[in-house]
């Protein structure tokens, strides 16, 4: 079959080889002038370092296939992430850990003793919190929640934290032990020579044809057997009900020589320092060597039409109008939407992969069996 994925995101490059593998014609097209989507990654002219263009990308999975696949194209070095937070003028390590609190008290607790004293801290008139800083209180109380949530949560999301639901801080682990590594995932590490790389190699199959600078006219579609679209849900309709919300992100990139902060990421927990996050480049390739460095200040805010849509927001309203574009989506035919932002979802990379390769075998599947594909292998609701 004729198939067009429409993005060279890990989304497009997964199904693409998958589809090409299986003896499919395939081309991928995307908008921008490079493959990779938000993980593209690249040298930075002035400075050699390799650069994570669109924001730090850290790849982490218990999925033994999906580290098996990333494998395949590209040799992956140990890398553990550790996360600093500069907040009341001092740095701590995140998620909050023993060393967190001991060093936010002052004092020298044991697992158990922290336990206990963060129990006691904890609201429990909450029972059954709803928004993020009910969940938030609920769990670590006032001052931790003051010093490392809200202020970080108010900028990165651009409200308070009592109107984000609670399962956003569902996510972020406490810990009563030394353990500083951000993710709990059994693979984690970085690919030594970028992701685009990967990516790149992902697409290189005599089956499959790439065109870069490449915006995909959905009036286009028929002249395929089957689309797989990973650009915007509600941008394959014309946004004719209306735009799904997303924040965006604007980087503020400066260099330095040496090591500037010591740390691959750096939040800014306080809410008078503008930005969110600092991020140092050469720290996430530590076998590297390099003089000079390059870092990313970031901000984020509301994503306007022009703007490269980052975090989809999902509150209520955008979660309405996701309902009535997913019922758009299913009464089209000949497209399955895919990948973050053909359903409007945050999906880590091994998540992407592995909803990639599921999908490409359910069209392979419904092709073997003459059953039609869906407009979505994972429905976003
Ligand atoms: C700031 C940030 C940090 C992240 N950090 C991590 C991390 O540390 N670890 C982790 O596992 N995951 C991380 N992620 C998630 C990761 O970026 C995604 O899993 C991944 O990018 C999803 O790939 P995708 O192919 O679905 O989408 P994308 O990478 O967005 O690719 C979609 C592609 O489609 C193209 N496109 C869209 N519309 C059209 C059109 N009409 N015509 C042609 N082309 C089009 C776009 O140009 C884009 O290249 C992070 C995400 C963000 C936003």
């Amino acid at each position: 079959m004729n198939i067009l994925l429409v993005g060279a995101g890990l989304s497009g490059a997964v199904i693409g080889r998958e589809l090409a593998e299986a003896g499919h014609r395939v081309t991928v097209v995307d908008a921008r002038g490079h493959v990779g989507g938000n993980c593209h990654t690249e040298r930075d002219g002035d400075t050699g370092v390799m650069v994570h263009v669109y924001g730090p990308h850290i790849f982490h999975t218990d999925d033994a296939e999906v580290w098996g696949y990333v494998n395949r194209f590209e040799q992956f070095r140990p890398y553990a992430n550790r996360v600093k937070t500069t907040a009341r003028g001092a740095v701590y390590s995140l998620p909050v850990n023993l060393h967190t609190i001991n060093q936010f008290f002052g004092k020298t607790l044991h697992p158990a003793e922290a336990r206990t004293f963060i129990e006691a801290l904890a609201d429990h008139s909450i029972t059954d919190p709803q928004s993020f800083e009910d969940q938030a209180l609920r769990f670590v109380g006032r001052d931790l929640y003051e010093a490392f949530f809200k202020g970080y949560t108010e900028k990165q999301w651009g409200c308070a934290p009592r109107d984000l639901p609670a399962s956003i801080l569902k996510r972020l682990p406490l810990r009563f032990n030394y353990d500083d590594t951000y993710f709990a995932h059994r693979f984690q590490g970085m690919p030594e020579g970028g992701y685009t790389a990967m990516i790149a190699r992902m697409l290189d199959h005599p089956g499959i044809d790439v065109h870069l600078h490449s915006r995909f006219d959905p009036d286009r579609a028929g002249a395929y057997d089957r689309v797989f679209h990973s650009g915007a849900l509600d941008g394959w309709f014309g946004f004719r009900l209306g735009r799904l919300g997303y924040r965006t992100l604007d980087f503020e990139r400066f260099t330095d020589t040496g090591d500037y902060q010591g740390c691959a990421v750096m939040n800014y927990g306080d809410p008078d320092v503008p930005w969110t996050r600092i991020t140092e480049h050469k720290h996430f390739a530590p076998w590297e060597a390099h003089e000079g460095t390059v870092c990313y200040r970031e901000y984020s805010r509301a994503a306007d039409a022009d703007d490269s849509p980052y975090y989809p927001i999902r509150l209520v309203a955008e979660t309405a109008l996701l309902a009535d574009y997913v019922a758009l989506a299913e009464a089209t035919e000949g497209v399955t939407f895919v990948g973050r932002l053909g359903t409007y979802r945050y999906l880590d990379m091994d998540v992407t992969i592995r909803e990639a390769l599921d999908t490409a075998r359910q069209f392979l599947d419904c092709a073997a069996t003459g059953q039609a594909m869906p407009a979505f292998a994972r429905r976003p609701l």
